[in-house]
């Protein structure tokens, strides 16, 4: 029946694709040259975590917002429908012949299989190169744009190849496995998303409908700093090690039982760890209980946390979306009305694509990234969450 879905089988299979495809003359000399971060033994180092949930389940609940992950993300039906449409039969739902070509509605999917599994990948980069491309930024000298943009189109041609192939990996006779790389997702907007409902999701982000950041803490891959960029710490031989790259997911309809006991790793979105992220990711909210568990030390013990992404962003963007340690916007944010949707802020994308989408459409190799580069390179960690955002992600992502 196929490959059990578990979080250390999911992971291998990823690691196996990412070393298979490094293997591959296109891709051997990438590997050569400290792109990505590697393990002790120098493989890949592939991070995934993953969810189960019902077909009825809203990924999306109370989140539909312009300023949180747009008005109208991609959610099961919209995944199922992308599939379904590329893969139409001429038997109607009743079982009889057409002459047409059917694709299956949601509805029927819903009585085939017990549950969508949502999976969330991130290929990190290289630690090395960071550091590399994060040091003149640091003395205030300039960066070269494109060493940061080669890697990143390097890593990013490798996880969309991984998910894809891994999603082959993955199927079998009774279920149906979708990747979420970068040409499905345009897919998936351009063809089952109506233009009237087309739209970029949250942060620095890429203009389409599907928020694989917001997947990614939603699955419990990882936390969105005060950048509005995702990262996750870990501890690892005593040292807090940061991990920031390129996402992706795969989402699997089958007939397995759905688990809500957190069984293999994954998870179930229980409304207490809803609630829980909401909080996380919600700078205003300065409770110390929650901001303990904050990979991000913005806030900080009496106010004195990091800040490091938005002090180095050259378009202002940062600055003009991070509330003041206090949880309050300055005046200057405050009274800007139009960027705030039932009290979330806008993040000032138009900012940030003044700085790098302009010089971009001039130089294809132009990156900015400083925002996530800093903070990976040398933003503030902090020991405790590192060390129990798994457990607390286990106690609360369990509906038992
Ligand atoms: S990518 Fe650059 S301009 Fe945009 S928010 Fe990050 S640091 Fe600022
Ligand atoms: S650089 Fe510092 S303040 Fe910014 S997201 Fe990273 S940890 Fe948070």
């Amino acid at each position: 029946m196929g490959t059990p879905i578990t979080i250390e089988n999911i992971e291998q299979v990823l690691k196996d694709r990412v070393a298979e495809l490094l293997e591959e003359p296109e891709y051997k000399t990438d590997f050569n040259s400290d792109v990505y971060a590697l393990d002790a033994d120098g493989n890949p180092i592939v991070k995934v975590a993953a969810a189960n949930v019902s077909l009825e389940y809203d990924l999306w609940e109370g989140m539909r917002n312009p300023a949180s992950i747009g008005c109208y993300p991609a959610g099961m039906p919209e995944f199922w429908e992308y599939y379904a449409h590329r893969r139409k039969r001429n038997i109607d739902e009743t079982g009889r012949y057409s002459i047409f070509q059917i694709p299956r509605s949601y509805e029927s999917a819903s009585k085939e299989y017990n549950r969508a599994v949502i999976i969330s990948v991130m290929l990190p980069f290289s630690h090395n190169l960071i550091k590399t491309y994060a040091r003149p930024i640091l003395k205030r000298g300039e960066a070269k744009p494109y060493a940061f943009k080669k890697t990143y189109d390097k890593v990013n041609r490798i996880i969309n190849k991984a998910v894809t192939r891994a999603a082959v990996d993955l199927m079998n006779a009774e279920n149906v496995v979708i990747p979420l790389d970068d040409d499905t997702v345009k897919s998936i907007s351009r063809e089952i998303i109506p233009a009237s409902r087309q739209g970029a999701s949250h942060g620095p982000c890429k203009d389409v409908n599907v928020p694989q950041k917001s997947i990614a803490v939603l699955v419990g891959l990882g936390q969105l700093g005060i950048s509005r960029m995702l990262f996750c710490d870990e501890m690892s031989g005593g040292e807090i090690v940061r991990y920031t790259g390129p996402l992706r997911s795969i989402v699997i309809f089958d007939k397995d039982r759905l688990e809500t006991d957190g069984r293999g790793g994954v998870i179930y979105p229980t409304q207490a760890w809803r609630e829980f992220l909401f909080r996380l990711t919600d700078f205003t909210d300065i409770d110390p209980e929650i901001d303990r568990f904050r990979f991000c030390s913005y806030l900080g013990e009496n106010g004195n946390g990091c800040s490091q992404c938005v002090q180095y962003c050259p378009s202002g963007a940062q600055p003009s979306s991070a509330p003041g340690k206090n949880g309050k916007y300055p005046e200057e944010v405050a009274k800007q009305s139009y960027r705030f949707f039932n009290d979330k802020l806008q993040f000032d994308f138009a900012r940030c694509l003044e700085d790098r989408g302009q010089m971009a459409s001039m130089i294809p190799e132009w990156a900015c990234a400083r925002c996530i580069t800093i903070c990976a390179a040398s933003g503030i960690r902090k020991e405790f969450p590192a060390a129990n955002y798994r457990r607390k992600t286990a106690e609360l992502a369990s509906a038992q």
